[in-house]
């Protein structure tokens, strides 16, 4: 029964400790969700607050991989599995030692955090760089007549005779900058392809590592075991052995409090980065759905009340359509940001003199008047 056999490797086979494929690929996904998940949650965050948050949008990659550098490395030394990993119940063994002290040693955390935070980040700066020399998208499009900017700067390179060091070392970069070019491209998809040649000979029992990183690390993932739960439940949470320390002096205690809202924070993390993508999907529905375009076609929204006139400022006229500071018929007429009208010479000058909207006396600057065209 060969469909049965085939079956039975795609599940995991006999060897129950195996994870299946299924469960690999699914916490591979996971594992790329967090990163666009969170930057949507934050680009939501940035249009409500954008003097704290836009910077933390430009820089988002550097700040998600320090994030993620505490939360996997708390995991790995906690759970000896990545976040995702331990989310599948799934932990990293050294292989050969698949029996009883099978943890990760202290370089096993390390070597494993280079390559689930610091590869990751190395591959995106990769990428945009490729983008950005390779002319993006307008290259693709244009072909040859979108003149690259690199080619540009080896023209004004030819040019400039003046310093042959400094030229030496233009060309080198510019050379560099073509061979990355040319073969980044190549790298990528050997990249990929290590990737699915790995998932491939993972299920059909060809190999123990799912990923070609893990082949490097010599670290199998295996499913936990009941033993494993009993002996988390044992040593209880991350931090009893910080509890149980001898209550010295009150600096340690504040430590202890510390280290434990600390390690409580990254263990809410398993509920709070799920919801997180939860939210993310929510989103991505929300705003491809009919259902939010149809809320957005609800009736125009009221205008907001106009600003009251000061008590220190220029009287309204009686008239409406006359000009509140020649009080004539208003001629070329301008406005400022509180909504008042006038005429451009009078607010002109009204506001040179006072850096003020004479009606509502608030703050205005010569290039917030603007010319009203009714006709
Ligand atoms: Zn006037």
């Amino acid at each position: 029964m060969p469909t049965m056999e085939f079956m039975s490797d795609m599940l995991g086979g006999a060897d129950s400790g195996k994870p299946s494929l299924f469960e690999i690929v699914a916490q591979h996904k996971m594992s790329d969700l967090l990163e666009p998940a969170l930057r949507h949650v934050t680009s939501v965050y940035a249009h409500r607050y954008p003097r704290y948050l836009v910077r933390a949008l430009n820089w988002h990659e550097e700040l998600y991989a320090a994030v993620m550098l505490m939360v996997e490395r708390h995991y790995l030394r906690n759970y000896g599995g990545s976040f995702t990993e331990h989310f599948y119940g799934m932990k990293r063994v050294r292989t050969g030692k698949l029996g009883g002290g099978d943890s990760m040693t202290r370089g096993d955390v390390w070597r494993s955090l280079a390559f689930l935070v610091g590869l990751p980040l190395v591959k995106s700066r990769l990428d945009q760089l490729y983008e950005r020399e390779s002319g993006g998208e307008a290259a693709r499009l244009l072909g040859g007549a979108f003149a690259r900017h690199s080619d540009l700067q080896a023209d004004s390179v030819a040019e400039d005779t003046t310093n042959a060091r400094w030229r030496r070392l233009q060309t080198f970069k510019l050379a560099i900058g073509r061979l990355f070019r040319q073969y980044y491209p190549h790298a990528n998809f050997v990249y990929h392809m290590a990737t699915m040649v790995y998932y491939v000979a993972y299920m059909f029992d060809r190999t123990g590592y799912n990923s070609p990183w893990l082949h490097i690390l010599g670290l199998h993932v295996r499913r936990m075991s009941a033993a494993d739960y009993r002996a988390m439940d044992a040593r209880g949470p991350a931090t009893s052995s910080l509890a149980a320390a001898p209550n010295g002096s009150a600096l340690r205690a504040t430590r202890n409090l510390v280290a434990r809202v600390l390690f409580g924070g990254l263990d809410f993390l398993k509920v709070l980065l799920p919801l997180s993508i939860f939210f993310y999907r929510f989103l991505e529905w929300w705003y491809r759905s009919d259902f939010h375009k149809r809320i957005q076609q609800t009736p125009v929204p009221p205008p907001p009340l106009p600003l009251r006139p000061h008590v220190d400022g220029v009287a309204l006229p009686e008239d409406q359509s006359l000009c509140a500071i020649c009080e004539k018929p208003r001629t070329n007429p301008a406005m400022v940001p509180s909504g008042y009208v006038f005429c451009y010479p009078c607010i002109h000058r009204h506001i040179l003199d006072s850096g003020r909207c004479p009606i509502t006396l608030a703050r205005a600057r010569l290039e917030d008047i603007r010319k009203l065209y009714s006709d």
